[in-house]
């Protein structure tokens, strides 16, 4: 057989080799191994919190890691999702963006400090988002033709919640005001969370926001609802009209939610959070969580990263010249 000692160092040398090229594999294909951060950029209990937690209960079954959920609030969402933009690209922060941090920022940040369509890797859409338009409960209006005409002729004295500047609730609330020609007193929150709190509390009069946010508030009671944006009544809503049964029928306008990670993020970790998420949106019990609150599931082709990079660029096409025309701040 005749070992040698250059043999067996040689042959020592190769298996440590190997050794290291296995390793250094299996901590590649280890991913996750420790916990995931999620920021939402909004507070606590509101739609784009309720949608991250929904999806991130899940994803963190597939992955065998838990997915925190961190809000960081500020500036319409842009402060969380600048902060994801900025963390190192290796799969442990993501960031649940929406049509506000996404689409509509750029039009109203003109020092946003980052790039929706440029600065991420998109992962996935988690759920689309119509609009309803709310008030406080003893908001004298009784249906949306006499809404628009109150808010016509009051709105100097009326209060507006939003989310911030570049937030869907202020985006979509300003087409609305914008095309009805007024300007009432807009009143920031760090979320439509809170801000539903003080509508439901009657310190604000109305505002347009995420359905997933107020399905059970509606069904109580303690806020009104005068119509949905889009072109179907919701089935968890069947009793609110839509804008154009209503008699708005130019009020249109839905608004979705969906997974980032910082741009360089490795191509095979940007699957894997993406086959986690479509496996998420297929679950029964995920599923319904969702539908129930009004969510809208996309289907497989709507959920890659490739449809979630188209979007994001339409919809800063769509948003820009609505928001730069209607001086919505
Ligand atoms: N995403 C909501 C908005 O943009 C706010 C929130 O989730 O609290 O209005």
């Amino acid at each position: 057989m005749g070992f040698t000692r250059r043999g067996l160092i040689a042959t020592a040398a190769a298996i440590t080799l190997s050794a290291g090229l296995i390793s250094g594999h299996a901590a590649e294909a280890a991913y996750p191994e420790r916990p995931i951060t999620m920021i939402v950029p909004f507070a606590a209990g509101g739609p784009t919190d309720i949608i991250a937690r929904i999806v991130a209960e899940d994803m963190s079954k597939t992955l065998g890691q838990q997915i925190v959920i961190e809000n960081v609030t500020g500036a319409g969402g842009t402060t969380g999702s600048t902060r994801a933009a900025q963390a190192a690209p290796d799969g442990y922060t993501l960031v649940m963006g929406h049509m506000g941090t996404h689409g509509a920022a750029p039009a109203l940040y003109p020092n946003l400090k980052y790039d929706p369509a440029k600065d991420f890797e998109p992962i996935g859409l988690a759920a689309g988002t119509p609009i309803v338009i709310v008030a406080r409960k003893d908001f004298p209006p009784k249906d949306l033709k006499e809404f628009v005409a109150y808010l016509k002729a009051n709105a100097d004295k009326l209060n507006q919640a939003h989310a911030g500047v570049g937030s869907v609730s202020h985006s979509t609330c300003t087409l609305l005001t914008s095309q009805l020609g007024i300007k009432p007193t807009l009143v920031p929150y760090n979320g439509t969370g809170p801000a539903l709190n003080d509508l439901v509390g009657g310190q604000v009069d109305f505002m347009c926001d995420q359905i997933v946010n107020l399905v059970p508030q509606i069904e109580a009671g303690t806020i009104k609802a005068y119509a949905i944006a889009i072109p179907e009544r919701s089935p968890s809503l069947p009793d609110v009209p839509t804008t154009k049964e209503a008699g708005l029928p130019d009020y249109q306008v839905s608004a979705w939610n969906a997974i980032f990670a910082p741009k360089g993020t490795p191509a095979d970790v940007v699957a894997q959070l993406n086959a986690a998420l479509v496996k998420a949106l297929d679950d029964p019990n995920t599923r319904k969580r969702i539908l129930d609150l009004g969510g809208v599931i996309a289907d497989k082709p709507g959920r890659s990263p490739e449809a979630l990079h188209e979007l994001v660029v339409s919809e800063i096409a769509r948003w820009t010249p609505v928001l730069k025309g209607a001086n919505g701040k």
